[in-house]
């Protein structure tokens, strides 16, 4: 059921404030766009409100800025027309009524002064299109020409105007498409897909920081494989993330199959998504099989290997933000760590699990262990009722493994219980290679369970070590 009451909503400060400026202007405002939608879906609290006045936006915007206690500072974009008003929490959208032509070049439109119904004529869905009235006449009167109410009740993404025209002005509409199927679970109707499959090269056009924002979107929703299906029907993922599409299909050889790797990563990203909201994590999911294309090979002995793929996956991880231009930062080497990863927990729980194997696995992994563990959990898409609860089974030992590991050992974060300083002291050294050796000799111990975790037994290891390399002790 859509929420159409919109008159309760009105009476709230910020719209009345918003109706007097506007009478003292006398100009015409209309909410409009993601706040009416939102509103009608009973979408949470929207604090995104989009204003558009019939005349000067910024005009209308200063007024309300100034009556509204405590706002801050405007901003005005003067090329676009629009301003945009701060009021605690809420932000105030405000554009004045335009009409806009476009050139093929670019999807910055020419944009002229236009009247309500020209507004809504640009806009790019007919559910994003509708219009609610802060008019004295027709206070809270819903105006939408294009019949979006019944798009929004029966989940159709539809475009005001004809389809190819609208995608093809800005294609970047292409992934809002996608992007409001995926978020609100709805359909394409049928023509606009089309469109978008004959205009799916425009997207060459758009900025990658406007294609990641969407992404990033499509992949905060439950259910991403919604976003990467279309995507990958219509020709835009292998324009985006063609890393993406190298793993789809399945090859047969001498009768053995592999898995197709496009479906499973889209299945592994879903599962994922019901246990994290780290966008990042998810990022890993979606990218932790990208390096198995490119290391496929059928052995007659063997079958089907992917050998280091996970090592060839996250260096493709960093061509990859690099092209998209996401960040190369912190971001970035968390998503590489994990597809570097990404089997090491596999390999200990098909195995009888030794304290050195779980010790080296939370030494490697540090901060990272949970999203890796979760990560690999996510990995399970046997449809074996069977062996799934046995893999399953094995990650949750795996777990407890690591807790008993970690209680006794603390090897994550790992703090050396003798320091190089130390060593150096002790030996009188200067910087050489002797000191790196004995750091090491005494770090493998302790994982290796060699020696506990401890000052006194590291001390007595460093002695040895020293002695061996025929170091000088001047210690007590
Ligand atoms: P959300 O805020 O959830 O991303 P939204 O629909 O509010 O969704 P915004 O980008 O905030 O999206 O834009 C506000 C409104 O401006 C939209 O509802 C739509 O009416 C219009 N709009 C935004 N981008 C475009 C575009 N590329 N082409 C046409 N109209 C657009
Ligand atoms: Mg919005």
């Amino acid at each position: 059921m859509l929420n159409q009451n919109f008159h309760t909503l009105l009476k709230q400060d910020v719209f009345k404030s918003l109706t007097q400026c506007a009478e003292a202007l006398k100009v015409e405002s209309y909410l409009v766009g993601g706040f009416v939608r939102d509103h009608l879906l009973g979408r949470g609290k929207a604090k995104d409100i989009d204003v558009v006045a019939v005349g000067s936006g910024i005009d209308l915007a200063k007024a309300v800025q100034k009556k509204l206690p405590h706002a801050q500072k405007i901003q005005i974009f003067k090329s676009y027309g629009t301003a945009m008003v701060r009021w605690g929490d809420i932000s105030l959208e405000f554009v004045g009524a335009r009409k806009e032509s476009y050139s093929k070049e670019s999807r910055n439109p020419k944009v002229t002064e236009g009247t309500l119904e020209d507004d809504q004529n640009r806009r790019d869905f007919t559910i994003n299109a509708m219009a609610v009235s802060l008019n004295s006449q027709n206070t809270g009167t819903l105006i939408d020409p294009f019949n979006g109410l019944e798009d929004l009740e029966q989940g159709i993404i539809r475009t005001p105007l004809e389809p190819g025209i609208t995608y093809s002005d800005d294609p970047l509409r292409m992934l809002r498409a996608i992007r409001f199927a995926t978020q609100l679970n709805f359909k394409i109707d049928p023509p606009s897909l089309q469109a978008i499959r004959d205009h799916a090269h425009r997207i060459a056009i758009i900025s990658n920081e406007r294609i990641v924002e969407e992404l990033h979107k499509i992949m905060s929703t439950p259910k991403p494989s919604i976003g990467f299906l279309l995507l990958e029907q219509n020709g835009l993922l292998e324009r985006i993330l063609p890393e993406l599409i190298q793993l789809k299909g399945i090859e047969e050889v001498e009768g053995q199959r592999h898995k197709d790797n496009f479906y499973h990563t889209l299945e592994v990203v879903d599962n994922i998504c019901e246990h994290t909201e780290n966008l990042w994590l998810r990022w890993a999911a979606l990218l932790h099989d990208i390096g198995k294309a490119p290391t496929k090979k059928f052995h007659p002995k063997i079958g089907w290997t992917f050998h280091g793929h996970e090592f060839v996956g996250s260096k493709m991880v960093y061509k990859l933000f690099k092209r998209l231009k996401m960040p190369l930062n912190e971001k970035m080497k968390y998503v590489q760590k994990l597809v570097f990863m990404s089997s090491r927990p596999i390999v200990i729980s098909e195995e009888i699990v030794t304290d050195s194997a779980v010790r080296r696995l939370v030494f490697d992994a540090g901060e990272i262990l949970e999203d890796l563990i979760t990560l690999c959990e996510a990995d399970i898409t046997t449809k074996n009722p069977t062996r799934y609860k046995r893999y399953n089974n094995n990650f949750k030992l795996v777990r407890q493994k690591i807790k008993e590991v970690e209680e006794r050992d603390r090897v994550r974060n790992f703090q050396p219980p003798v320091t190089g300083e130390m060593i150096m002291e002790h030996f009188r050294l200067k910087p050489c290679k002797e000191i790196g050796i004995i750091k090491e000799a005494i770090k493998e111990a302790i994982l290796e369970g060699e020696i506990p975790n401890e000052y006194d037994a590291a001390f007595a290891l460093m002695l040895k070590k020293g002695s061996e390399m025929g170091l000088e002790t001047h210690g007590k």
